[in-house]
């Protein structure tokens, strides 16, 4: 049963009509407490640092407001999602393509270490909206000028606790350092200790920080 009023109900956020309807055939039914508390603010334009346990629905949390968010009419990478590993970046970009299901023609490429060169290079002479992918690939690009975040306009850095103890600390410096300064970020976590303080300072302006509480 649902209730129009429901501050976990979708329809609350006047979502695109391509991604609301698509909502229900994939059994999204009402947000998960992050989504209720992050999308809001997302899709809105601001920053958001965003913490939640494993499991409680971060990725369709950005994905959401990054396809809200996307001109789908410009065909330039406008998003950059960055993962800790592969396995992750590719279910972050399956989950993108779910959602993004009923909307028109958005391409979603992912660019991971791991996979040969070669394809991700002709893939990206073809062009992408959104790219999903792990530091070090995505900076190999960036060094080799086969990606260029020139017309980038929002940010996600996904599982940043985990980025952070796999060494990717220079990879991300590099990348950050390539991406313009006007643009939306948004920054999700499992955890949230001091140790991603500085990182988190760095890369947010005045963000809405989201903390939902574990549910065990
Ligand atoms: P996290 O990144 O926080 O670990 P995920 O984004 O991987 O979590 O989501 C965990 C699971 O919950 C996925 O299988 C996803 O399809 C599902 N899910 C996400 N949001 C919803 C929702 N609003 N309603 C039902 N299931 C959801
Ligand atoms: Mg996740």
């Amino acid at each position: 049963m649902t209730h129009a009023t429901d501050s976990t109900d979708f329809a609350t956020l006047a979502l695109p009509e391509a991604l609301a309807r698509n909502l229900d055939s994939l059994g999204y039914h009402t947000m998960t407490p992050v989504q209720a508390a992050s999308l809001p603010p997302a899709l809105s334009g601001r920053d958001v640092r965003g913490q939640g346990k494993t499991g409680s629905g971060k990725t369709a949390a950005f994905g959401l407001a990054l396809l809200a968010r996307l001109d789908v009419a410009r065909f330039r990478v406008q998003t950059l999602v960055l993962c800790p590993t592969r396995e992750l970046a590719d279910q972050v970009a399956e989950e993108i393509r779910r959602l993004a299901r009923q909307m028109h023609n958005v391409k979603v490429l992912t660019l991971c270490g791991g996979a040969p060169i070669g394809p991700q290079l002709h893939s990206l002479e073809h062009g992408a909206h959104i790219v999903v992918g792990t530091p070090g690939r995505v900076e190999q690009h960036l060094r080799k000028g086969s990606l260029s975040l020139e017309h980038l306009t929002m940010f996600v850095l996904d599982e940043a606790d985990r980025m952070l103890d796999m060494g990717f600390e220079d990879a991300l410096d590099a990348i950050i350092d390539d991406m313009p300064r006007t643009r939306q970020t948004l920054l999700f976590s499992a955890t949230f200790d001091a140790a991603i303080t500085p990182l988190a300072d760095r890369l947010l302006t005045n963000p809405a920080i989201i903390e939902v509480e574990s549910t065990h």
